[in-house]
């Protein structure tokens, strides 16, 4: 079986958590804040920019726990996993879902400044570098990277250009710390202070509302070999998808400063294509279906078109060229 997704871990990654194993420093040490400092290099930004957190739905959280989100009004795309609005339920309570462009799978830019929200959550879905300029300066922006890390917009790292940028490590992400995992960044680090104050919640003498959403020191060390192999990561990614574009299939066009982490297809009958694929054994999903889309899917027509007409391919950087080619053949 040719699986839609796989995680890409060596022996590199056995050793790094097996040397945690052995150390006995087993939380809150060593390991974590190499891997903030090293994810703040790959990303140009200074060191103390950045914290880990449990998951990317926690980093999305905390990211709006800083920026004071309770009741304020969050806009962010209906076409998207519902971390999302999980989050915003928690951290805010008061939604504002919209629709994409007509052409891509980012949010409507237009339709989030008519909106007027206080904060927007910005995803860079399946790679794809949003155009940040366009958004109205008075709303305070999270970039969502959890499917972007590497990615630019306008040379300048994704996740560092709005006023926080969140990560996840899950298990089939672009790198993953182990299964879960996230990271918080922020140029202004006063945003980061208040996130590690609100985690650190033992033993504190200032009594406040605490939680934590911990990474551990095996995840971390297991992020930081992750991180030294991302480049050579997107590099497979992206020869990946353009076979499958030099092969003449109708792929979603990418954009300038775009990562590679799905491979989408248009197709008028994705249902279709998605059985053909599973009678040779390969594995191929709707990245977004219809029913997943949030809110009243009715009210999102290119959402609904987008999750009618599109199939994501396997790509990812353990996939061989064998197994390239075989899907390739299937396809065509
Ligand atoms: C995966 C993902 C998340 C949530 O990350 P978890 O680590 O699974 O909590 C949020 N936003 C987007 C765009 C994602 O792809």
């Amino acid at each position: 079986m040719i699986n839609h997704n796989r995680p890409s871990l060596g022996q590199e990654e056995i050793d790094a958590a097996a040397a945690v194993i052995r150390s006995n420093y087993l939380v809150s040490s060593e390991q974590i804040e190499r891997f903030e400092n090293e994810f703040c290099d790959y990303l140009g930004l200074d060191h103390g920019s950045a914290v880990v957190t449990s998951t990317g739905t926690s980093a999305l959280f905390l990211a709006l726990l800083a920026l004071d989100a309770k009741s304020k009004k969050v806009a962010f795309p209906s076409y998207v996993c519902s971390a999302l609005r999980n989050a915003v339920a928690l951290a805010s309570g008061n939604e504002v879902l919209l629709d994409i462009e007509k052409n891509g799978p980012n949010i409507d830019i237009e339709a989030l400044n008519k909106s007027k929200p206080d904060i927007a959550i910005i995803p860079h879905l399946y790679g794809q570098p949003v155009t940040l300029d366009k958004i109205d300066k008075d709303i305070l922006i999270i970039e969502d990277c959890c499917q972007s890390i590497g990615g630019t917009y306008k040379s300048k790292s994704l996740g560092t250009i709005g006023d926080i940028g969140i990560f996840s490590f899950y298990a089939t992400k672009l790198l993953t710390s182990g299964g879960q995992g996230g990271m918080v960044v922020s140029k202004d680090k006063s945003k980061i202070a208040k996130i590690k104050d609100y985690l650190d919640f033992d033993g504190r003498v200032e009594q406040a509302n605490r939680f934590g959403f911990p990474m551990t020191e095996m995840q971390a060390a297991i992020g930081r070999v992750q991180l030294k192999k991302l480049n050579g990561f997107l590099s497979r990614r992206k020869e990946i998808f353009h076979e499958y574009e030099s092969a003449g299939l109708n792929m979603m066009k990418s954009v300038p400063g775009s990562i590679y982490y799905r491979s989408v297809m248009y197709s008028e009958n994705p249902v279709s294509v998605i059985e053909k694929l599973k009678q040779n054994d390969i594995k191929a999903i709707v990245p977004i279906e219809d029913w997943e889309i949030l809110g009243k899917k009715e009210d999102f027509p290119n959402a609904l078109r987008m999750s009618k007409n599109t199939v994501s391919l396997p790509c990812y950087p353990s996939l061989t060229d064998a197994e390239l080619e075989k899907i390739i053949k299937v396809l065509r």
